[in-house]
């Protein structure tokens, strides 16, 4: 960490920061320009609040050189991270394909589309038994029964299963769960973060809607400093101005996420737009991008969906999706299963 002082920053407040930095067990190297004192603290500055640094009156600016996440950091982990949900992996050149339907709202539903994904190609189902709704008064997802449907329809169809946690005290339900997935309106749920990072379950890290990239990767260190370093992340568009679209696709994101951190990402095309025909122009944008996986929600009869039915994509169209996206992994060198 760089701090710049002030040209004419008094002896006394000078000793008073400096002696307040050793407490901190760093070590300051002082440089003295003409116009600026220039201090570099030297040491495991990741407990230095800069925002506090940032307020002292002598303090012209403060600079991070190194990042605030470690355990998540590709510099001290230089190899991609694979995440095995259930036998499938993820990340390293393997790409993950999961699909289903935003909520488990039927047993015939969940088995119809459990079915149908699984022989258009898709590696994991997804179904959401507990639902994070912006309304009190929409459907909240069958919730314990939601997930056995869930459960018994991935075992049906031998295909491991993701699912969204809302609260710690669901975690007991969550037992047969393959990979469990934080949404977006949870991935500053720290409390919640702590006790995932406390069990051995891959985990779906979805980016807040208006969280930065550093903020989805200190969500991910809560996590992971808890022991829990199967986390795979994902890129779900975030809000903007624009309103032609539900969110925007930060695909940008995806490129600098792999520079900065070894984890698995992959895109959810679904939530992102919010409109069922993007869904497939912007999964292949995504694999251009480098994604290590597509999150997509299918149903079998979208107009009908009790849950985000503008953005479903049908059985058919999810197979037709499959096929280009099989033609296209071999160019950015991945492969599926
Ligand atoms: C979902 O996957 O159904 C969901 C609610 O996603 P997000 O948290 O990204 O909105
Ligand atoms: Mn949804």
């Amino acid at each position: 960490m760089i701090l710049i002082l002030k040209n004419d920053c008094e002896k006394a407040k000078y000793e008073k920061l400096t002696e307040w930095i050793k407490n901190l067990g760093l070590e300051i190297h002082c440089s003295r320009g003409e116009n600026s004192t220039v201090l570099g603290l030297v040491g495991d500055t990741s407990k230095v609040d800069i925002d506090l640094v940032r307020s002292i009156d002598i303090v012209q600016s403060v600079k991070r050189i190194s990042e605030p996440y470690k355990k998540a950091n590709r510099k001290f982990h230089p190899l991609d991270t694979v995440v095995d949900v259930g036998g499938v992996k993820i990340g390293g050149g393997n790409f993950v394909l999961i699909a289903g339907p935003c909520s488990v709202e039927s047993e015939e539903q969940i088995y119809s589309v459990a079915e149908s994904v699984k022989k258009a190609g898709a590696t994991v189902l997804r179904g959401g038994a507990f639902k994070p709704r912006t309304s009190p008064y929409s459907f909240q997802g069958l919730r314990e029964k939601g997930l056995k449907m869930l459960l018994d329809a991935a075992k049906a169809v031998e295909l491991p299963v993701v699912t969204e946690i809302m609260a710690i005290n669901q975690l007991d339900l969550f037992a047969d769960v393959d990979m469990i997935q934080v949404g977006a309106r949870n991935m500053q749920n720290f409390e919640l973060l702590k006790e995932l990072g406390k069990t051995d379950k891959p985990i779906l890290l979805k980016r807040g809607m208006s969280a930065t990239i550093e903020e989805l990767l200190m969500s991910a260190e809560y996590i992971m400093s808890e022991g829990n370093e199967n986390v795979v992340l994902c890129e779900r568009g975030i809000r903007t101005f624009e309103h032609y679209t539900r969110n925007t696709l930060d695909l940008s994101a995806v490129p600098v996420l792999q520079e900065l951190t070894h984890l698995p990402i992959i895109a959810d095309p679904s939530h992102a737009s919010g409109i069922a025909r993007l869904v497939e122009p912007m999964s292949l944008a995504a694999i251009g991008a480098g994604v290590d996986g597509l999150i997509i929600e299918v149903h079998n009869a979208p107009e009908k969906a009790l849950c985000d039915a503008a953005q479903c994509i049908r059985p058919d169209e999810f197979s037709a999706l499959v096929k280009k996206v099989d033609a296209l992994l071999p160019v950015v060198g991945k492969k599926r299963k």
